[in-house]
This record gives C-alpha cells, structure tokens and sequence, in this order.
C-alpha cells in the first residue's frame, strides 16, 4: 500500500440524501458517514462550474466570478475558469512544500504548472495535462469525451457550448463507456508519477443522471426504469472506484466531496444536497453541517496548513481529537461525568 499525505477525491453530483438512503449499503461511500466525518453539504448554487471552482478556492462565486465553462447566458454574466487568478487548493500546498496530482478534477482544463501533475477534467476538448510528457496508458481516455468513441472532436467542442454530448450513441454503449472511464481513471494512477496530496475526479453520477434524464425526455427508446437502473449502477461504479484507492493507499488525511446533489435517474435535475466528508489522523469528527465554501478550509486545516492569511469567508469544520479531550476535561470539571 502507498503512502500519500493526503487524498481528495471529487464524485460530481453525489447526493447527501441518496447516500444516506437509496445507496446506504454502497459500503465504501457508507463508511465516513457511519464513522461521523460526513456533512450535508450545501453549494450556493447547484450548478458544477461555479461549485467546483468554490470548493477549490474557498472563495464565494460573486468573489471568484466563474459561473459556467460556455459561452451561456451564464457565462457571460462571469468570466471562464482559465481566465480565473485566484489560487486554488493545489497552489496553497505547493506552497506548504506538498506536491500535488490533480487527475480528472472537474472544470480545471486546461491544465495548470503546478509543483507535481495535472490532467484536466470535464468538460475539455481534448486531453490537457502538464507537464506534456505525463506518462498516462495508452487507452486512458478522457472523461469529457464522450465523442472520441467517434474520434470527433468538433462534436465536443460544441458540446461545452450546450447538452449535447452523445447523445447520438445507443444508451448501453455510452453507459459502459463512461463506467470503463471511471475505472481507467483509477488504473492510470500506476503510471503517474508519486505525489504527496492526490486529487482525483469521477463524474459518472452526474453524467449519468443529466444524460438519461435528457433521454428520457428527448428519445422515447430509453425506459425510466432503465435510467433509474443506470443511475443506480453509477453509484456502484463510484463505489468500487472509491474501494480500489481504499486499498491502494494509506493517507493522513481523506476527502470525499461533491458539488451538489442529484435527483435520481428518472430526472436531470440537480439538488442542493451536497456531500462533504473528511477524516484522518487526529480528527474525531467533522460538523453536520456545511456550505461548499468550507471545504477548502477543512482540508487545509486537517493538514497544518495556517489559515489566517488566505481570503476563506468558510471556517473548517474539523473537531479535533484535542478539542473532543477539552470538551470532556470541561465536562468533568463541571461535574457533568
Ligand atoms: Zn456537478
């Protein structure tokens, strides 16, 4: 097993309530809620551009200004996520001596230099990655596209305008597609070079609630039922993906976060109910509750990294076992126990 300082893993539109309920036997997304180092997590908007760029800099969106990846109504209220100057999470550990992989983290195309790797996630028009040289497998395939099944870049590009992404491709051929993507994903971690805090993307859930909600509506050959059935599936990928990096490192510090919620199959809509766990040496639990500006705080609280001089409007959510001690010490001195 290796050893990492600290692993932050992304799932894109994991639902605080469905994981608390449908998917509660999934064991391995079950196990930081069971343990007490799990938050219902709420973004200021349940839209993943403006949320992932928060949960990255700690900073709010009208602060940060990053309100979509396209040239949308949206996007011309801000200005694209490249465009942006703030630091993000990976800039404030290179500055704490921590080198950093960042692998198919949604909304950071094209890639940045960073002090360690970065290969770009959802959406980007084709693989971007520093430095170039990254060995990655030879069949490591990009999570945004979706249209390299058609070797047809064009067709993503406009896509990052609008929904459109393959939407061409039978429902069990794209499905299966996006699900060995995932799996890719965790594989090409043989080949990329060691770091001290990876972060890593996964984006199936919400590809595969937002495609198969948009097909239920659009084509009338794909069931419900059967989006529901993908869904589900989905979030047994998740499951699995998160297992195999369970059993692949030992680290300080673990992350699970995502940037909204989703509502299920049947539907593309996005929720408000977000996750955010966090647990490691010396926290003995996190609190219930939280907004997505805090996770950044979290994160680098959990890892010695002092806050005072970075712009966060979040605080960490992190009860230490110290804390937990002089709580009970008080307690006991009250004569309470
Ligand atoms: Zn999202």
């Amino acid at each position: 097993m290796k050893k990492l300082k600290a692993v932050f893993i992304g799932v894109d539109a994991l639902d605080w309530c469905l994981v608390n309920q449908r998917y509660s036997h999934l064991n391995n997304l079950r196990q930081p809620l069971d343990w007490g180092y799990a938050a219902h997590c709420i973004p200021e908007i349940d839209y993943s551009p403006p949320s992932w760029i928060t949960i990255y800099t700690g900073l709010p969106v009208e602060t940060h200004r990053v309100r979509d990846v396209g040239h949308t109504e949206l996007g011309k209220k801000g200005i694209m996520p490249w465009e942006m100057l703030h630091p993000y999470l990976w800039d404030y550990l290179n500055d704490a001596g921590y080198s950093c992989g960042v692998l198919n983290m949604p909304i950071t195309w094209p890639a940045k230099r960073i002090d360690g790797w970065m290969v770009s996630g959802w959406p980007a028009t084709r693989i971007s990655m520093t430095p170039a040289d990254l060995p990655l497998p030879d069949d490591y395939m990009l999570d945004a596209a979706a249209a390299l099944v058609h070797e047809d870049f064009a067709q993503v590009e406009k896509w990052t305008k609008g929904p459109n992404w393959g939407l061409d491709l039978p429902p069990r051929e794209l499905r299966d597609w996006i699900f060995r993507s995932e799996h890719k994903r965790v594989e090409a971690l043989d080949v990329l070079p060691a770091v001290d805090v990876l972060f890593i993307g996964f984006t199936a859930v919400d590809r595969i609630g937002d495609l198969y909600g948009r097909w239920v509506e659009w084509r009338k050959d794909l069931m419900a039922a059967e989006a529901g059935e993908f869904f589900d599936q989905a979030h047994e990928t998740m499951d699995a993906a998160i297992g195999e990096l369970f059993a692949r490192y030992e680290a300080d510090v673990w992350v699970l976060v995502s940037d909204h919620g989703h509502a299920g199959g049947r539907t593309r809509y996005h929720t408000l109910d977000g996750i955010f766990c966090l647990w490691g040496t010396d926290v003995a639990k996190i609190r219930a509750n939280c907004t997505n500006l805090e996770v950044a705080p979290s994160f680098l609280d959990a890892l010695g990294v002092p806050l005072r001089d970075k712009p966060f409007e979040g605080a960490s959510q992190i009860i230490t076992l110290e804390d937990e001690r002089a709580v009970m010490s008080q307690l006991e001195g009250l004569g309470y126990i």
